[in-house]
């Protein structure tokens, strides 16, 4: 059935049920006059301009809105009176009527009659200040995210179950020596190459299949030769009910790392003379017993104590006695081979651990220690030279060894003996 052929009364209802939907439709619907003039208006236009429909028919926006806002409508409506064109566009309007500040998504399309021609339009807006102001604090969110993250002084990415970077910080895209834009949606080995992507996959790949926290210790050159030390946490991230993926935090720890290395040094060193210390000494002396005790080699000992060295200090000073020290133990560091390990193991005692050393080679060592001349200058007060020797002990591992320590008592012994013996000698323990 056509609307020719409707009654009055029929036409009448549905036009009611029409008021009814437009009324009820949510969105802000009305029609204008070729002069900008309202000739319909919905209920919600109503209630956003406060004003009952007698009241708005007939006028324009300058009614309703301050001129600005007025000025902007105008130049969206001429459009579309003039050039006939549909605007679907963003607006933004004040309201006089409540001072509120409101976004609309609004249509606009010219309204013509059976000439065709343009004899006013119509317009729908909806409220989307709800929608815009969750966009707007969306996108503050995400700034501040991204301030924090660019400026966190770690390499943070997230990187998906396929491979595929999903973010990465400043940080990383700058060592990657990419913009952001350009490493995230790619393949990792299509941004660092397959080598490299192989190889922090490895542990990738652990995050995945465990679903937990992994902690790793990373080197990687830094393009220039040098080595770079990094300690890595990588946890699982669930993107969606299907994608897996990891969020990493990289920080580069290579001063820590040295820092430890060099107090690891400092504690297995003497401080006067640079050479390894009585507690570095009996570690790796044990570990060397060990290890000889169960490939069957031989193992040498040698102890070495200065002669009357309390004299020298309380003759010439206890700094001369210092240098002194130091000079002796380059002198012992000449008759060793790379293997042998020579400590201080007290004030001006020194201990050498000769691994794979029969006892006849170690006695040469001994006797080269021993022989070496010692002559040392004497500043003006005291003129002329003073001549230091040592006493020296040597033993050989023998099976009734246990542990180091016997090794060492015997060792020790040795050295009493070279100086009962009258010092200035060797003493080898058969
Ligand atoms: P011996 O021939 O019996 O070994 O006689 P000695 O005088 O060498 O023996 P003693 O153990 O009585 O003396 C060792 C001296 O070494 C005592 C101490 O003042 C000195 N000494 C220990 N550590 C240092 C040090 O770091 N610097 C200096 N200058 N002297 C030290
Ligand atoms: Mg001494
Ligand atoms: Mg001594």
């Amino acid at each position: 059935m056509s609307n020719n052929e409707l009654t009055k009364e029929e036409l009448l209802l549905k036009v009611k049920a029409l008021e009814e939907v437009v009324n009820n439709i949510g969105s802000y619907i009305f029609t204008k006059d070729i002069n900008g003039c309202y000739t319909y208006v919905n209920h919600a236009v109503e209630g956003v301009f406060n004003a009952s429909s007698a009241d708005i028919l007939g006028k324009d926006d300058s009614h309703f809105f301050d001129l600005k806002v007025y000025n902007q409508l105008k130049v969206n409506d001429q459009k579309v009176l003039k050039e006939d064109v549909v605007i679907s566009s963003e607006e933004v309007n004040l309201f006089k009527s409540t001072g509120e500040l409101k976004t609309f998504h609004t249509v606009k399309k010219s309204l013509t009659n059976d000439a065709g021609e343009i004899i006013g339009m119509c317009g729908i807006s909806t409220d989307i200040s709800d929608k815009k102001q969750l966009e707007n604090t969306v996108k503050e969110q995400n700034n501040l995210l991204d301030a924090v993250l660019n400026n966190v002084d770690a390499y943070i990415f997230m990187k998906d179950e396929q491979r595929y970077f999903r973010y990465v910080n400043d940080k990383t895209a700058e060592m990657f020596g990419l913009p952001n834009e350009e490493i995230i949606g790619k393949l990792d080995s299509d941004v660092i190459g397959q080598e490299m992507a192989d190889h922090f996959w490895q542990s990738d790949k652990l995050v995945f299949e465990t679903n937990e926290k992994q902690t790793i210790e990373e080197v990687a050159d830094d393009g220039e030769g040098n080595l770079r030390h990094y300690l890595s946490m990588k946890m699982p991230y669930k993107l969606n009910e299907e994608s897996n993926a990891l969020i990493g935090f990289s920080t580069d720890v290579t001063e820590l790392y040295q820092l430890k290395e060099e107090f690891k040094k400092l504690a297995n060193t003497d401080a006067l003379t640079g050479l390894y210390n009585r507690r570095y000494f009996f570690k790796q002396a044990t570990k060397e017993f060990s290890r000889a005790k169960r490939h069957g080699l031989e193992v040498a000992v040698i102890t070495i104590d200065v002669d009357y060295f309390k004299q020298i200090n309380d003759k010439f000073g206890h700094p001369f006695g210092d240098k002194v020290l130091i000079n002796i133990s380059e002198n012992i560091i000449q008759s060793l081979r790379q293997e042998d390990i020579l400590a201080r193991i007290g004030g001006e005692e020194f201990s050498i651990i000769l691994p794979n050393t029969s006892l006849e080679e170690a006695k040469l060592v001994a006797q080269r220690i021993c022989q070496t001349k010692n002559e040392f200058a004497l500043d003006e007060q005291f003129n002329g030279t003073v001549d230091i020797k040592v006493s020296i002990g040597l033993v050989s591992m023998k099976s009734s060894d246990f542990k180091f320590d016997d090794l060492f008592a015997r060792a020790d012994n040795a050295l009493y003996q070279a100086k009962e013996a009258g010092r200035n000698r060797v003493y080898v323990e058969d």
